[in-house]
């Protein structure tokens, strides 16, 4: 795959964040609320030095190898998130290998992310993926279980529980994403209040559906396509 120069990366990740700027004041947000996360999946380690490069926070992947592969190609000051589905028997790899999991979806995995945390003696920060459009295709816990997921996670010491996440179904409908995001603010706000903690972060939208997003009050969005081109 051919990979763009820094200042064409630059060039489109200044249109994102302009995009961003724009959908923020649109719904009445401040723009340092809504995080552009640079998903690197599919694209060489220059990917993620690039976004180091322009000052991004953190880059998403969704295959633990593939991190890890790329993390010992290069040594660029950025944290590193999974995004993508996670098997229990990779969860000590993934602790190893990543500053936050962001796609937790059952109380199996918390156990064991729980468990690699604690022997790799740190805090691991979570967020718990939720299936906001009820999309038989995607992970993530279903909403009617989401309450009990959350009070297992937070039983559990070594893991801090972030906030949610969510994938929007893949549709021609843009009111399907709008529910789906209205959705899981909706969750986050009902479990908030249950269990009395922040759940600050929201991650949600990607590069066709962040605007959507950002108006339902997504705190992350996961942009891969409209920073580095097609996969
Ligand atoms: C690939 C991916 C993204 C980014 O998608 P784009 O459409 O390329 O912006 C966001 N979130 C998750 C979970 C992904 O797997």
């Amino acid at each position: 795959m051919l990979m763009l120069t820094y200042d064409q990366f630059k060039a489109r990740a200044d249109t994102v964040q302009a995009q961003i700027a724009a959908a923020c004041a649109q719904a009445g947000r401040n723009p340092a609320e809504v995080e552009l996360l640079a998903v690197t999946k599919t694209h060489p380690a220059a990917a993620a030095e690039y976004a180091a490069r322009y000052g991004l926070r953190a880059v998403g992947e969704n295959r633990v190898q593939e991190a890890v592969d790329k993390r010992t190609q290069c040594s660029v000051a950025i944290k590193w998130e999974l995004i993508g589905h996670l098997q229990s028997n990779k969860a000590k790899l993934a602790v190893e290998n990543f500053d936050r999991v962001q796609s937790v979806d059952s109380a199996k995995l918390l156990k064991h992310l729980d468990r690699a945390a604690a022997t790799a003696g740190r805090i691991l920060p979570i967020l718990l993926q939720i299936n906001a459009g009820n999309d038989p295709a995607k992970f993530g816990a279903e909403p009617a279980d989401a309450a009990a997921l959350l009070g297992f996670a937070l039983d559990q010491s070594a893991l801090q529980v972030d906030g949610l996440m969510t994938i929007a179904p893949l549709s021609d409908d843009p009111a399907v994403a709008q529910r789906t995001f209205e959705n899981l603010r909706t969750i986050r706000d009902t479990l908030a209040d249950k269990f009395a903690v922040p759940l600050r972060e929201l991650s949600m939208g990607m590069s066709g559906d962040m605007i959507a997003a950002i108006a339902a009050g997504s705190t992350q969005v996961r942009v891969g396509t409209a920073l580095f081109g097609s996969r």
